[in-house]
């Protein structure tokens, strides 16, 4: 899930100050890069196994740290008990080294404080909670890159009955999507995958199940959301979530998906279990990202919507939102990219980029102003023609 803050409402016009992007001869966009050279397709997802799963002392003295060690004992992993609430053992003697080192290992740990001050996370939501931080798959435009410090270890928080125990003083203090009419039905939203990816981790904490559960049980106005890039939802099926649940999969054209999202459920797989849960009454989503401009994108983003439009098919009562996130990167996002995937040939190119700054200076790279809004009229154009029932939130 990408933080940002310079989204635009899909009612605004749109914003078209300059001259048709410059194309090649094949009638592409010349300031992108040809994915289909790019390094063999990805591995499909399978349940992730961590190589070392370590507990602090503080994460045992909570209910659900106990409830995670069991349930990956349970399945037949080993748990190291720390001696200290500090993990250690994560760097290796390359940055390759520390990188492989810390996506192979699960720390359940306690949620720092500062996590409990939940923060607007705009445009998808009132409210950020976090129940983990870090993610397994090895996306080479991964949105965590930059914004996490340190090696990337997967965490998962002991702490769950008292973060979620905490939402209350949060409901009905909605700063992002209680503010617009058109999202008011949602109600106080409540965004749990802003630095990890829930249905990566599901199998080894049950601690999205219990967020639904309790959402589910809170008889009010308030949404728990998620986007995901995993397809592991038959635990969540027959839950009483009573509609306050929305998850979204995050999906892209195919070239992009199979060569730059490493370890997740395919596109396929994540769609097949989008139409589960919205067969199963779950309000659903479709988070198209990062949208790229490659060549032939109109070709293989047709074919994806497609492909939505064939798997919402005669669902009952469907209610699917949508949201556009075109590709990004920062200067020190890119240095860690570069960092974890030294042969990525993702375009980060800043001279085919335009620098946009946020509210408070920071600065990102996006596509220049002729290139957001060919690719945001086509967008618009074909999601309503190919999958009608899609009604979206945001374009960013
Ligand atoms: Fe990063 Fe991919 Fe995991 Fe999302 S699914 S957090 S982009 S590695």
């Amino acid at each position: 899930m990408e933080p940002d803050d310079d989204a635009v409402d899909v009612d605004a016009p749109l914003a078209v100050d300059g001259p048709a992007a410059p194309h090649d001869a094949s009638g592409e966009q010349v300031a992108t890069r040809d994915l289909s050279g790019l390094a063999p397709p990805t591995r499909p997802a399978r349940r992730w196994t961590p190589r070392r799963v370590v507990v602090t002392p503080a994460a045992l003295d909570h209910a659900h740290g106990r409830r995670i060690v069991d349930r990956i004992e349970g399945l037949g992993i080993a748990v190291e008990r720390l001696r200290a609430n500090r993990l250690v053992g994560l760097r290796g003697e390359t940055d390759r080294q520390t990188y492989a080192r810390a996506k192979s290992t699960l720390a359940i740990v306690v949620s720092p404080p500062s996590r409990r001050t939940l923060q607007p996370i705009a445009p998808s939501a009132d409210w950020r909670v976090d129940l983990a931080e870090g993610c397994p798959a090895h996306c080479q435009y991964c949105y965590l890159a930059g914004s996490l410090s340190g090696p990337p270890v997967t965490r998962v928080y002991a702490d769950l009955d008292d973060i979620l125990a905490g939402l209350a003083d949060y409901a009905g203090r909605g700063t992002v999507t209680s503010r617009r009419a058109a999202r008011a039905d949602e109600g106080t939203t409540f965004e749990a995958s802003c630095y990890t990816d829930p249905l990566a981790l599901e199998h080894l904490t049950g601690s999205w199940r219990r967020a639904v559960e309790h959402f589910g049980a809170w008889d009010a106005p308030v949404q728990l959301r998620w986007t995901t890039k995993y397809a592991d939802v038959a635990t969540f099926v027959g839950l009483p979530s009573h509609g306050r649940t929305r998850v979204r999969f995050s999906v892209n054209a195919a070239p992009i998906s199979e060569r730059l999202e490493g370890g997740t459920a395919t596109v396929p797989q994540r769609l097949d279990a989008l139409r589960t849960l919205a067969l199963d009454g779950y309000p659903v989503g479709l988070t198209i990202a990062p949208i790229m401009p490659a060549p032939g994108w109109r070709e293989h983003y047709g074919a994806l919507l497609d492909r939505v439009g064939v798997a919402v098919a005669g669902v009952d009562r469907l209610d699917l939102t949508a949201e556009l996130i075109t590709h990004r990167f920062t200067p020190g996002s890119k240095e860690v990219l570069l960092g974890w995937y030294p042969q990525t040939r993702l375009e980060m190119d800043e001279q085919s980029r335009r620098r946009k700054f946020g509210r408070f200076g920071a600065m990102k790279y996006v596509y220049p102003p002729e290139v957001m809004a060919e690719l945001r009229t086509w967008f618009e154009r074909e999601l309503a023609a190919r999958v009608p029932a899609a009604r979206v939130l945001y374009w960013t």
